[in-house]
């Protein structure tokens, strides 16, 4: 049996998050066009008859403005630190930049460089951006596409094969470590990054405070969302509560049959600057 861990790291947006429910076949972190949609560690594991990896999806790396950035930029770096793989992920339609090169400088050489979105890059760019990332010197390159799984499974096999002989870490089943009220609070943000723009994708946090089996089978769930701002709390709301509605309908549809949903909206000003608020959302 082998066995390991292989971290995923990289800029914002460049798709690490996708990458990761592609090789696990299932979702397990959310997704969105937006910067910090993943703001925690998310641990995916692959499970194969010899050999067990331990995914570990990371925020991406940017310049942070708040002390949230500051903490998201922290988890990714502890979760590449003594791993046995590290995943480097750029995005295949926009230059290899300096955003880039500052995550490359963090991390082993022997590092496995994922040149990601492929399906929307020509040959050519390609290949530019695989000559590009090639500078950097790292142990292996990977063209692939998270979004049609092209190049995947090459990847996947060369991540198996760094993996040393250890133990089964995770039972067969277990997919992920992500707990299920904290996985329903993701669910409702990645719902609300998709409706929103500008400032409030980034005001916005979820937790759910209330979780209780009723009789008519599924849960009872009551998840609060933070904005920051009266303006925002208008926004998610939406005309009428047509918003919120729209997220609670969404994320209903990826819940249990007969689990019910409640959706609160509360102003926590500034919540992203304040350390005992990051704390207690597990930021
Ligand atoms: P992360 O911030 O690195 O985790 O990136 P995400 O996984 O959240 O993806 C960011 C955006 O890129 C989303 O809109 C994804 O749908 C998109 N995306 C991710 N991988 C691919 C890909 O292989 N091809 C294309 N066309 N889009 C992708
Ligand atoms: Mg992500």
């Amino acid at each position: 049996m082998h066995s390991g861990f292989a971290t995923l790291v990289g800029r914002p947006n460049v798709g690490k998050s996708t990458l990761l429910n592609r090789i696990l076949g299932q979702k397990v972190s959310i997704v969105s066009d937006k910067a910090q949609t993943t703001r925690t560690q998310v641990r995916g594991v692959l499970t194969r008859p010899d050999v067990q990896v331990v995914f570990v999806d990371t925020p991406g790396i940017h310049k942070p403005r708040t002390l949230l950035g500051e903490r998201l930029n922290e988890t990714a770096a502890d979760a590449a630190t003594g791993v046995d793989v590290v995943v480097f992920t750029v995005d295949a339609t926009a230059p290899v930049g300096t955003g880039d090169r500052f995550v490359a400088g963090l991390i082993p050489k022997d590092s496995i460089c994922v040149v990601n979105k492929v399906d929307r890059a020509s040959p050519e760019e390609v290949l530019a951006q695989l000559r590009r990332a090639g500078e950097l010197g790292f142990a292996a390159y990977h063209p692939v596409s998270a979004l049609t799984g092209d190049g995947v499974d090459q990847l996947v096999a060369s991540i198996v094969e760094r993996m040393p002989e250890g133990p089964q870490l995770y039972p067969d089943d277990m997919v992920t470590d992500v707990p299920e009220a904290f996985w329903v609070a993701e669910l409702v943000r990645e719902q609300l990054l998709h409706v929103t723009k500008d400032e409030v994708p980034h005001s916005v946090a979820c937790r759910v405070t209330e979780w209780e089996w009723s009789d008519t089978g599924g849960p009872r769930i009551r998840c609060e969302i933070l904005v920051e701002r009266d303006s925002q709390k208008g926004i998610v709301i939406g005309k009428g509560g047509s918003v919120l509605k729209a997220v609670g309908t969404a994320v209903r549809h990826q819940l249990p049959p007969g689990a019910y949903l409640e959706l609160f909206v509360k102003v926590d000003r500034d919540w992203q600057r304040r350390p005992q608020a990051l704390t207690r959302l597990g930021y």
